[in-house]
């Protein structure tokens, strides 16, 4: 079966046992959606979420923000960890598009192909394809599948895919990606993988891709529930 009928085939199921994810009616800015993925690295969708809370309630713009200093800022997003890291790469983005540009606006992109805008977005230091693709399909609605570490693991476990790093995910599952599926697929990959196949131990006897599923390792113990949390950072800022 081609990859593309495979990618078809294991959406369906998904769609089928957590249903078509919702979205917001207009969809956010992409400048939100890049600095709050830049917020969830490493840290869950609830603490990301009160950081980027923490810096929209305290500063009426993204240009107020960029006058920060690293440790003021470090402090305002501090409940997302990694401060240091974090903060230094928000504030370069901010005053790489205010050099770029003259202002703090990533408007322009709204034009340009999916391969421009991922090199635009990229050649930023800090900004990495995973945050680059979060803008092109949460905030521009283009059809492309972020590749976290759970769509990564889920992906090569189900047997889509058989690489070594969430960047060959990326490449070759939207080279073959169905047209208007980028935002179900990736956000119940993420459901599956958050809630059924864990990292460290998957439970399969519950799984909905169980008999489509290539895995060696399944762990088969019965299971009578899981604990689904449906919320999900870019589809909520
Ligand atoms: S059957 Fe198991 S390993 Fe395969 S996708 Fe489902 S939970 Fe993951």
């Amino acid at each position: 079966m081609a990859l593309k009928d495979k990618i078809k085939k294991i959406n369906k199921l998904l769609v089928k046992h957590f249903g078509i994810p919702k979205r917001p009616k207009k969809l956010p800015d992409p400048i939100n959606t890049l600095i709050a993925t830049v917020l969830s690295q490493n840290t869950n969708d609830k603490n990301s979420y009160q950081a980027y809370q923490n810096l929209k309630k305290k500063y009426k713009s993204w240009s107020e923000v960029a006058e920060l200093t690293k440790s003021e800022l470090e402090k305002v997003i501090r409940v997302a960890g990694l401060g240091k890291q974090k903060s230094s790469a928000i504030l370069n983005f901010l005053k790489t598009l205010k050099k770029r540009n003259g202002k703090i606006d990533l408007g322009y992109i709204t034009e340009m192909s999916d391969e421009n805008i991922l090199d635009e977005l990229i050649a930023i230091k800090g900004i990495g394809v995973k945050t680059a693709s979060c803008v092109l399909l949460f905030s521009l609605d283009r059809n492309i599948c972020p590749v976290d570490t759970h769509v990564h693991r889920t992906l090569n476990r189900i047997g889509i895919v058989k690489t070594a790093s969430p960047a060959k995910t990326f490449e070759i599952i939207n080279k073959h990606l169905p047209d208007g599926i980028a935002h179900q697929f990736h956000t119940n990959l993420i459901n599956l993988g958050r809630a059924i196949c864990k990292s460290s131990k998957p439970v399969c006897s519950i799984c909905p891709l169980l008999l489509e599923c290539k895995y060696k390792h399944k762990n088969l113990e019965k299971s009578d529930s899981v604990n689904v949390s449906r919320f999900l950072l870019l589809d909520s800022i």
